[in-house]
């Protein structure tokens, strides 16, 4: 039975992958990460997503990356930044919400409960075109890992091909929903903010490149219908 771990954030892009996954794979597990995050709240969101979207088990597992600190998004005395367009993001380096090296250690840790489920597919939503520039969502970068799965693993000592599925990497954030929309995907529940409320800021990269997304699909935002409806944003 082919089945694959979901690296699952409970974000817009990871619930696309969450439900891409559900397309591909048999059997789909989803992990997500406590890490000392600001925007805790999407926890309890992606809780939510998850059992809406049928997973065959949710792990939450915790890895305090808040204890390292160095980033806005782990470290309360530093403001997340405020951003104003689409090509202030693309053009600014690489910013201070970037997070040291966490895709590696959340990757290495998918790894390890994937292999405990007797699978090497794992599955993420990372994307290099609207993003906000961190290396360690780049192409070059997953397939490395994958490499070093193959060499540091038992079953790919025992000659399994580790895969490490980014069906997100090339798509703009607009085609990320489009895709979404296709297979079904709710982001009633997928918080994206890097302030860490429900209401989404609207003034951070992560906010400024989902609407964007939104604007592109043509679509209402999911969430920000669903806040409406529940009195949360008042138009
Ligand atoms: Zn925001």
């Amino acid at each position: 039975m082919k089945s694959a771990v979901v690296i699952f954030s409970g974000g817009l892009d990871s619930t696309t992958a969450l439900y891409w996954a559900k397309k591909q794979f048999e059997e789909v597990y989803a992990i997500t990460f406590y890490y000392g995050q600001r925007h805790s709240i999407e926890i309890e969101m992606a809780k939510i997503t998850a059992k809406n979207a049928g997973v065959k088990e949710h792990v939450l597992f915790e890895v305090d990356l808040s204890k390292f600190g160095a980033s806005a998004l782990t470290d309360r005395s530093l403001e997340v930044p405020e951003t104003h367009s689409v090509e202030e993001v693309k053009e600014r380096g690489i910013p201070i919400t970037y997070v040291p090296f966490r895709n590696g250690v959340f990757i290495s840790i998918a790894a390890a409960y994937a292999e405990s489920r007797g699978t090497t597919h794992l599955v993420g939503g990372w994307n290099a075109v609207d993003y906000s520039g961190y290396p360690d969502c780049r192409p070059e970068f997953l397939s490395a890992m994958e490499e070093a799965l193959n060499r540091g693993t038992k079953l790919g000592a025992e000659g399994k091909q580790w895969k490490i599925h980014a069906p997100l990497i090339n798509l703009t954030k607009g085609e990320i929903i489009k895709l979404g929309l296709s297979l079904g995907a709710d982001y009633s529940y997928s918080i994206s903010c890097y302030r860490g409320e429900e209401v989404p800021c609207m003034r951070c990269d992560s906010c400024i490149l989902r609407a964007k997304g939104w604007a592109e699909a043509g679509e209402e935002d999911h969430l920000i219908k669903r806040l409406k409806e529940e009195g949360k944003i008042v138009e």
